[in-house]
């Protein structure tokens, strides 16, 4: 077997669109393309003892071990190597389900689709599911440690993917709520929200978290004066610099118990607690000091520690957090209940799980030596031995929820604190022997406040309630249930893509919206250049919905992004298909026409529930589209009386035609006419009817969106492809007496679109025409008979490239197609191309048309401007 391919989709695509993340794999069978399982001896036997969890696949039989009796009865290695990589990634503690395999139009080569939760993990599983088929075909088995090490790879590659506990619950929660989001590229920051509505957070940092707050939180002495002078309760306490220093301080904090800690300090490093002697104290100062060059010395206060969570002004959530400790059995050693309490698998490394494990450290002895304990005592049953003096979670400690217990002047006081702090999201620190009561009534204090305070103790706390402190911080970020989101106005098909994505962004405009689009030529916004390059892939598409001034996001959507990674977002509000024909086929596995309506349909399927889809009513292809969208439909048609547009509108629905020469919307029994199709530059006088029709589908569109008729009629007035935005489609050139049109007509559709147009044209029509020579010789001959049909007269030429192609052929076969069309026709071969663009250009008669369809649009375009055509503003017809 041999792996051609691995490509990584992340959003809705081919396979599926509710399913974004998935694996495709293009695999040669090579020599096992001819057997199936059951006829590999000892390949089933070999499967079920490497992993026997596969019984609880239930595949095509839909019970369990219905897969595991297809390997018996006999199936392809791709889809068993489908179901190992979905199993491998589920051992390794992710929860995937989804997988289709197929075969491709290549014997033997197929397209394995697997599900994934962290991308490099899937493609990891795809590799790995490979290898381990091939170990079972030649030796009968997969070694276990292979598996093993396959198995400890995935779960590392998801565990370094993992965004961290408070991140994942925002997320979680926003995905509930239907807000995207997207991962950016620097410093862990995520992506709330699309376009202008868009926010930012870092772990629970969020655009409305104020420097001024976030630095006095870390500021631990200014904190503290701040909220004694507030009359708020503080620790007493003072700052020293020097040793000789520390004991006028612990006289002027009142003399022991005290507590001594770094200045600049997180996670409890560092500080030293209730203190009772002049030689701790002198150690303490040491530790903080190697952390610090500040040293607090501090009253130690009596009581529990308490994590209050303060969002948006209002107290969310409030944990008493116990310090790591370990309870006696009468049987076990201090030593042996840490390794028990640490087996819990909710104990992981730092941050990344609910609790993290217990690790013995210099303070951990301290702490035991005075309580009395060696880590080889056998504790005694109930009895509690901490190994931690403060209660962070990080450091092994526990959380116990009492957001229901706090007393409300405490509540009302740590509101208030919040304010006084300058912080959106803040966690403060109380120390206080009852948090039931007033702080000030109980010599309670708040030790410290601090800004992105982690979510996980109230999310899952060791005990009693699990609070959605996730809620507040979206509520805050996105008020009234809103979802972030900006319009998407997604555009596919085989022809008219960027012509009609220009014309929605236009549309749009004239509304004073801004409009941020991506088109072949480029990624725009608000009509300035951001990138050029072909740009319709979901890269280009990200730039726009990340960019923070963009309101409305207008998306050329091409075949081949779909088909590399999926779309850029998980559904559009309008999804326009304009078209679906024979072109690109053979292209990644897409070899037949139908297939390729299945792939432009991804823009359709994925419109939202309450969004459009816009669909060519006159392409059976587009229209069959309908069924599968969830959303709502609308129909654009050049021909009023087409029978789908009519039982959709009399159903009250919506729809654009063309009817007695005007562009018009039909919604329901009535008919809002827009424009006359004459007074649309880009139809060229209403000759150009594909134009009519890009036009129809980009008024639907934005009409559906809500864009006033007028608006819509203001942009089509107005609207003109430019000569340099778009080279090579269809500009047309004022040469005074005559016109002169180049265009690069690449498929059977886009020729008899030209040819829509050239035949409305009134005067003489030249063609100087040829292709380039890896094209099929059917394509030439076609070429030949449409240009018998639309041309009076015509040149053919040859490329200078001949791509293959013996100089002469190409042009003897489009002979051939202009005779057997209209043996009568006048033609000539000039093989030279600039010869015969200047030849075309001398011959043209009053009023006359020349159309070029050249190898090269700039040198083209360039001998026209060398006879100095008017301005392409003035280029009128
Ligand atoms: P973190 O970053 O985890 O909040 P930190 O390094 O910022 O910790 P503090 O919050 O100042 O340190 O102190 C850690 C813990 O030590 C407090 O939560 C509290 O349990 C205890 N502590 C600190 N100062 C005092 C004090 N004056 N009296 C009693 N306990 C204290
Ligand atoms: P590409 O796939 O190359 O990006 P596109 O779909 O963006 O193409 P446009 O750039 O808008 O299409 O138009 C390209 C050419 O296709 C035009 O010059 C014209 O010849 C033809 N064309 C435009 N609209 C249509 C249409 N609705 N039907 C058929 N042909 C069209
Ligand atoms: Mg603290
Ligand atoms: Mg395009």
């Amino acid at each position: 077997m041999r792996i051609l391919r691995i490509q990584t989709l992340r959003g809705p695509n081919y396979w599926s669109i509710r399913r974004h993340n998935l694996i495709v794999m293009r695999l040669d069978l090579e020599e096992l393309a001819e057997k199936p399982s059951n006829q590999i001896p000892g390949f089933y036997e070999g499967l079920v003892t490497a992993l026997p969890s596969l019984e609880e696949h239930f595949c095509s039989p839909g019970v369990r071990g219905g897969f595991l009796s297809r390997v018996r009865q006999g199936t392809m290695m791709g889809h068993i190597i489908e179901h190992i990589a979905l199993e491998l990634q589920q051992l390794a503690g992710m929860a995937v389900g989804f997988g289709r395999t197929r075969e491709t139009a290549t014997p033997g080569v197929y397209q394995v689709v697997i599900e994934y939760l962290d991308e490099q993990a899937g493609r990891y599983a795809a590799r790995a599911a490979v290898r381990l088929c091939q170990s079972l075909v030649d030796i009968g088995s997969y070694p276990p440690s292979e598996l093993e090490q396959d198995l400890k790879d995935l779960r590392e590659l998801c565990r370094d993917a993992a965004l961290g506990p408070s991140t994942e619950t925002i997320l979680k929660e926003a995905e509930a709520r239907d807000i995207p989001w997207m991962q950016l590229s620097a410093r862990a920051m995520i992506q709330l929200g699309f376009g202008v509505h868009q926010k930012r957070l870092q772990a629970t940092l969020s655009d409305y978290s104020g420097i001024l707050g976030v630095e006095l939180a870390c500021d631990k002495e200014g904190t503290k004066q701040i909220l004694r002078d507030a009359g708020v309760p503080v620790p007493q306490g003072t700052v020293i610099n020097y040793l000789d220093e520390l004991e006028g301080a612990i006289e002027e904090v009142g003399g022991y118990p005290i507590v001594i800690k770094p200045l600049d300090g997180n996670h409890g490093r560092g500080i030293t607690i209730d203190i009772k002697a002049w030689d701790e104290a002198e150690k303490a100062y040491d530790v903080a000091r190697a952390i610090s060059r500040g040293v607090i010395v501090e009253r130690y206060y009596r009581g529990s520690d308490h994590r209050v969570l303060v969002i948006n002004g209002k107290l969310v959530a409030v944990a008493e957090r116990v310090p790591a400790h370990v309870v006696g059995n009468g049987k076990f050693t201090v030593q042996e209940l840490i390794e028990e309490t640490n087996r819990d698998p909710n104990r992981g490394e730092g941050h990344d799980n609910v609790l993290t494990k217990i690790t013995v450290d210099r303070n951990s002895m301290t702490l035991l030596q005075r309580q009395g304990y060696t880590l080889d005592t056998v504790l005694p049953a109930g009895a509690i031995c901490y190994l931690r003096a403060t209660a962070n979670l990080s450091t092994g400690g526990i959380a116990v929820d009492r957001t229901d217990d706090i007393h409300p002047e405490n509540i009302w006081l740590a509101q208030r604190v919040s304010k006084i702090i300058g912080l959106d999201i803040i966690g403060l620190d109380i120390v206080t022997p009852d948090i039931t009561k007033p702080l000030r009534e109980v010599e309670g204090v708040i030790v410290e406040v601090n800004a992105a305070p982690g979510f996980r103790m109230h999310v899952c706390p060791s005990v009693g309630l699990a609070r959605n402190v996730a809620a507040p911080v979206l509520d805050m970020l996105f008020p009234n249930g809103g979802t972030g989101r900006i319009p998407i106005i997604s555009i596919t098909g085989t022809n008219g893509k960027t012509t009609t994505t220009r014309l929605i962004a236009h549309i749009y405009r004239q509304t004073g919206r801004v409009v941020g689009y991506t088109t072949t030529d480029g990624i725009y916004i608000d009509d300035h250049v951001v990138e050029k390059g072909d740009t319709t892939g979901p890269q280009s598409a990200q730039v726009i919905l990340k960019d923070p001034t963009v309101e409305v996001a207008v998306l050329e959507t091409a075949r081949g992004g779909i088909l590399r990674s999926g779309l850029a977002f998980d559904k559009c509000d309008v999804g326009v298909v304009l078209n679906v024909s024979a072109d690109h086929l053979g292209l990644g596995d897409i070899d037949t026409i139908d297939q390729m309506a299945k792939l432009k349909s991804v823009v359709a399927e994925s419109v939202s529930l309450n969004g459009y889809a816009v669909l060519n009513a006159d392409d059976p292809l587009v229209a069959a589209m309908a069924e599968r969208v969830k959303g709502q439909v609308a129909y654009f048609a050049m021909n009023p009386a087409n029978e789908l547009v009519q039982n959709h509108t009399r159903k009250g629905g919506l729809a654009a035609v063309y009817e007695n020469g005007y562009l018009s919307i039909l919604k329901g029994d009535w008919t809002l006419r827009i424009e006359q199709a004459v007074n649309l530059p880009v139809t060229m006088q209403g000759r150009a009817p594909f134009m009519i029709a890009n036009a129809l589908a980009a008024s639907l569109a934005a009409f559906a969106q809500g864009v006033p008729i007028e608006a819509i009629r203001a942009a089509l007035t107005t609207f003109r492809a430019s000569v340099h935005q778009t080279p090579g489609r269809m500009n047309l050139f004022n040469l005074g007496h005559y016109h002169a049109l180049v265009d690069y007509a690449h498929n059977a559709a886009s020729y008899e679109a030209l040819g829509s147009f050239v035949q409305n044209w009134p005067g003489e029509r030249i063609g100087v025409i040829g292709g380039p020579g890896d094209r099929r010789d059917e394509d030439f001959i076609e070429l030949g008979k449409l240009s018998a049909r639309i041309f009076d007269r015509i040149i053919i030429k040859e490329d200078d490239d001949l791509r293959g192609r013996p100089s002469g052929q190409a042009s003897e076969l489009i002979s051939k197609g202009i005779i057997q069309e209209k043996p009568d026709c006048q033609y000539e071969v000039m093989l030279k191309e600039t010869e015969a663009i200047n030849t075309g250009l001398d011959r043209a008669a009053s009023g006359g048309l020349v159309v070029i369809l050249p190898e090269t649009v700039t040198r083209a375009i360039s001998l026209i401007e060398a006879r100095n055509p008017l301005p392409e503003n003035m280029n009128q017809l």
